[in-house]
């Protein structure tokens, strides 16, 4: 049963106070040199209500590394492009593996389990490097628009950081050229790559750009459509079951909230129908999944009594 809409920005308050005894826990992710400046003791989160109401509390307004919750919006052009011929490439099963390893891939010749590990997010890069003849720049752009928001960018330092250390991304991209399903060169997918997860956002404004997936495709304050329901509601399926790493299962079971992730700690999270939820702090769980991000959410849907189930 929906209730009465609860009072966001209380309930914002209180977990910022409920997360406290998390801040300067878990680990930030140091694998890429330029991530490990990042203090685990932030701590940020917005909601955006598809009326254009807005709250936050804490860091929401710090801008932070969105590194793999990108890929979610490289999907979503991809998919507003491409449609359905995406899936010729890249599967729709959660892994169950960690999102950079490579074992599955031989299994499965060459075809990612799903769009939001790194071999399926590298196969929709292919797919943007040889759609726009700029990839990495259609991207942020559409990332601007979405978020209403021209000054979003690239952190050039986070993606060159990235580009010296990718060589297990390039592993997997070399992988898959030789089963035929990388279609451009791996330097150029790999740059293109790096470059896409360096973009820098705040709660607010990720809460924002995403807020077009929780109103079924389209953009709460311009009525544009960027998908249709159908494949809003297909990408909504896909963050539920594949977005947290291969901990989609356990965020599902305490959170449930579609939702996509990144080692930078921030996620996005959709209440389809009501509002988009960005939370961050760089305090990584073992999966990647940020581990005051995912209790914060957790708190969230267990205060508003609001979740997809
Ligand atoms: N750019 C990062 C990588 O490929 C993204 C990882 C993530 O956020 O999951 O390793």
């Amino acid at each position: 049963m929906i209730t009465a809409q609860p009072d966001y920005q209380q309930v914002l308050e209180s977990i910022q106070e409920e997360v406290r005894p998390l801040l300067g826990r878990g680990h930030v992710a140091d694998y890429i040199p330029e991530l490990r400046k990042a203090s685990s003791e932030r701590f940020g989160m917005a909601v955006y209500c598809l009326d254009g109401r807005t709250f936050s509390t804490g860091d929401a307004d710090v801008k932070f590394s969105l590194q793999s919750v990108t890929k979610l919006f490289a999907l979503a052009l991809a998919f507003s492009r491409e449609g359905d011929n995406i899936w010729k490439r890249v599967g729709r099963e959660p892994s169950g593996n960690p999102f950079n390893s490579l074992v599955q891939l031989e299994h499965e010749r060459g075809i990612p389990r799903n769009p939001f590990i790194n071999a399926g997010a590298l196969v929709i890069t292919d797919i943007l490097v040889s759609r726009f003849v700029q990839a990495d720049v259609a991207v942020l752009q559409f990332m601007r628009m979405l978020a209403d928001d021209p000054t979003i960018d690239f952190d050039m330092a986070v993606a060159q950081s990235e580009q010296k250390t990718a060589n297990r991304n390039s592993a997997i991209a070399y992988f898959m050229k030789n089963f035929g399903n990388l279609h451009n060169d791996v330097s150029e997918v790999i740059d293109t790559y790096c470059r896409q997860c360096s973009i820098t956002m705040t709660c607010s404004e990720l809460a924002k750009a995403g807020a077009f997936l929780a109103k079924h495709g389209t953009v709460p304050w311009t009525g544009q459509e960027i998908l249709d329901p159908s494949s809003a509601k297909r990408l909504n399926a896909l963050m539920l079951t594949c977005g947290t790493y291969d901990a989609a299962g356990d965020f599902a079971y305490r959170v449930g909230l579609p939702a996509k992730s990144g080692v930078g700690g921030g996620i996005l999270a959709l209440l389809p129908g009501e509002a988009a939820i960005a939370v961050w702090s760089p305090g990584l769980e073992a999966n990647g999944n940020s581990l005051a991000g995912t209790y914060a959410l957790e708190r969230f849907t267990t205060l508003t009594s609001r979740s997809i189930f």
